[in-house]
């Protein structure tokens, strides 16, 4: 640390992105990455709104906060927009948690960064020993709430009606659902918006929409906690949001049948993957997002992490307790996938 840091962030450990190795050939499964380009029609905007690069982009978000607002049926402000959701959630750390926030031991890896970068006392809430989240966990805690919805790394999802009590006996605190996996096949809880001043969704075009490269989050709530956000976002970068992604998402969102096909073929392949899994032993969590949560009775997480790693095949390991035996892997291809199972078939036989 330099000496003008500032020590109150002295002891501050960022996030440790998942490796982003551009290896040709190599089968990247350890970032929950969409294995599918982006829609047709997202690459045709792009190309076609390039030429207006010189001027800022559109503070209102334009026709992304149009298609945002109608395809999850709410108002256009109730739409907030961001840099990823990881700037979104960012936002809610600074201006949203006086109380303190709650959230998950085994949950997103940025939850607790942001909670030291902002200075937020954070209380880790326990999983269940099955590493499922127990609603009963949450009830009247009077302070904000985070929780992953499907949870990452398990995949595990609560029901709506786990949710809806949730919020029902925290009338005081605000909780945000981060949605990030959501559409692999949880349900989402926007339909509670209107009955639920507290809460606020949070989602991401980088999963299900294969726009990972390209920055974009959205958050759907009450129009006063729009407008706070859109405080803290005027206060901080007006134009947080470049304008090909602008453009880019609400190409996107046009594009409902690319989009269905892209995420029926991800959730077939965790299926099938499920059943090749469990027939090699392995436990498998049931997963609702795009990743596998897997772990095996005989074989170290590590070493066969280590292992795949050698054959070009990168999955993610968390050196974290509790979860040190487990490998979380995405969903890649059938075929990637198929060369994943392969090269775990032979690792085990030896
Ligand atoms: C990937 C992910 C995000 C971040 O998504 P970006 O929109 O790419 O910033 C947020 N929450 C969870 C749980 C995620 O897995």
């Amino acid at each position: 640390m330099s000496r003008f840091m500032d020590t109150r962030l002295q002891g501050l450990s960022p996030y440790v992105p998942g490796e982003q190795l551009r290896k040709k050939d190599i089968i990247k499964l350890n970032t929950n990455e969409n294995p599918y380009p982006p829609s047709p029609k997202v690459l045709e905007v792009v190309g076609s709104e390039a030429h207006t690069l010189h001027l800022y982009p559109d503070v209102s978000g334009g026709n992304l906060v149009t298609q945002l607002a109608s395809f999850y049926k709410v108002d256009k402000d109730q739409v907030f927009f961001g840099n990823g959701s990881d700037e979104i959630l960012a936002f809610c750390f600074q201006a949203f948690c006086p109380q303190g926030v709650a959230f998950a031991d085994l949950t997103y890896g940025f939850y607790p960064v942001y909670a030291q970068l902002y200075q937020v006392p954070a209380t880790v809430i326990p999983l269940r020993e099955d590493l499922s989240l127990g609603a009963e966990d949450y009830y009247d805690l009077h302070k904000t709430i985070v929780i992953a919805n499907p949870n990452a790394p398990t995949g595990l999802a609560l029901s709506l009606a786990e949710i809806q009590e949730i919020l029902r006996r925290n009338q005081d605190a605000l909780v945000i659902v981060d949605e990030a996996y959501v559409d692999f096949g949880a349900q989402s809880c926007v339909t509670l918006l209107d009955q639920n001043p507290n809460l606020l969704v949070v989602g991401t075009f980088s999963k299900s929409r294969s726009m990972a490269g390209a920055r974009l989050g959205y958050a759907l709530g009450s129009k006063e906690l729009i407008a706070d956000l859109n405080t803290i976002k005027f206060s901080f970068n007006p134009y947080n949001v470049n304008q090909l992604t602008l453009a880019a998402g609400a190409a996107s969102l046009e594009d409902q049948a690319y989009f269905e096909q892209c995420r029926d073929k991800v959730v077939e392949t965790r299926e099938s993957c499920k059943a090749s899994f469990a027939k090699m032993g392995f436990s498998v969590t049931d997963s609702k997002a795009n990743f596998l949560f897997v772990s095996h009775p005989k074989y170290t997480a590590e070493s066969l992490y280590q292992q795949l790693k050698q054959r070009d095949i990168l999955v993610r390991w968390f050196c974290v307790p509790r979860i040190e035996n487990y490998l979380r892997i995405t969903v890649g291809t059938q075929q990637q996938m198929d060369r994943l199972l392969a090269a775990l078939q032979s690792l085990i036989e030896q």
